[in-house]
């Protein structure tokens, strides 16, 4: 039976937003079932209304998507670049966790989700007394803009949710890439957790300029420059590019509420694509629906 799953005790981190720079500590401590991701930040004071200054990980509190992707509740407070923990959230299959940060931005770390993957095998998975609920698709939900596209596929095969993203830049260090991968909590921590963004020297001293990646570094970001990867030690997989931005598919993905059954087909993914699958996905309730595995309505029997 498959089910719902928390951490067993609280594990602690810090660092700085890729972008706002600022410095953050985060507690990621155990929540009940059905709770889902819930963001808090402890440097709001919760005065106003109860709940003030909790942010639950859901679509329906969607923010920007330029650059990362932020969350925003009823009373206008956010959260920044939160794909990567939600991501080792879903890869790992944790669905409960409260996640308090005394700042805007969730730490970047390494540029990867493989410090929060370890943090989260640190604290232990606790396994809960209520089943995880599926979302399978039913029909093919569909997104175009003029840069790429996203798909969310019927798979009645499987349980998994399948990956399929193809990435493709005029610079030939990345170049085009394609990745096939069904989402396990094996092939999340061995495959994807490890990829870190990327980004151009260029684009960084751009977006420096405009006040965004006051973070970023060579400690948290694949750069390239004139043709090839400075960092030391160059890059972790031959095709870095395209894993990282499947890491930010499953992330974004996330905040659709649970564990997707189908699968997710794209060319040249990024947060705002992914921001409009999941809204489109909101706005086609006949196209998909929630249900318990198999094995578990044989165990409630
Ligand atoms: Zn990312």
């Amino acid at each position: 039976m498959r089910l719902q799953h928390t951490i067993a005790g609280p594990v602690l981190c810090a660092g700085v937003g890729v972008h706002s720079g600022a410095h953050v500590r985060v507690a990621m401590k155990p929540a009940p079932a059905n709770h889902g991701v819930v963001f808090v930040r402890s440097d709001i004071p919760d005065t106003a209304k109860s709940g003030d200054n909790r942010i639950p990980a859901s679509g329906a509190n969607l923010g920007g998507t330029h650059l990362a992707t932020s969350l925003r509740n009823e009373a206008g407070v956010e959260v920044a670049t939160i794909e990567h923990l939600l991501a080792a959230c879903a890869g790992l299959e944790i669905d409960n966790l409260v996640v308090e940060l005394d700042g805007p931005e969730m730490p970047i770390l390494d540029g990867s989700s493989a410090p929060f993957v370890r943090l989260l095998e640190q604290a232990g998975r606790r396994a809960q007394s209520a089943p995880r609920r599926l979302v399978r698709i039913l029909e093919p939900i569909e997104v175009v803009t003029d840069y790429g596209r996203a798909a969310l596929l019927p798979d009645p095969a499987s349980d998994l949710l399948t990956l399929d993203v193809t990435i493709s830049y005029r610079d030939p260090v990345i170049g085009a890439q394609n990745l096939v991968l069904p989402l396990t909590p094996e092939t999340f921590a061995r495959d994807l957790a490890p990829a870190r963004t990327f980004g151009f020297m260029s684009d960084l001293e751009r977006m420096r300029a405009a006040g965004r990646g006051q973070g970023a570094s060579l400690d948290n970001c694949v750069v390239i420059e004139d043709g090839r990867v400075i960092n030391e030690g160059g890059l972790r997989f031959a095709d870095e590019f395209a894993r990282h931005k499947m890491l930010d598919v499953v992330g974004d993905l996330a905040l659709v509420g649970g564990p997707i059954a189908g699968r997710y087909l794209a060319e040249r993914p990024g947060h705002a694509l992914n921001a409009l699958l999941v809204r489109a996905l909101f706005e086609a309730p006949h196209a998909w629906r929630v249900e318990a595995p198999a094995e578990d309505l044989a165990a409630a029997v």
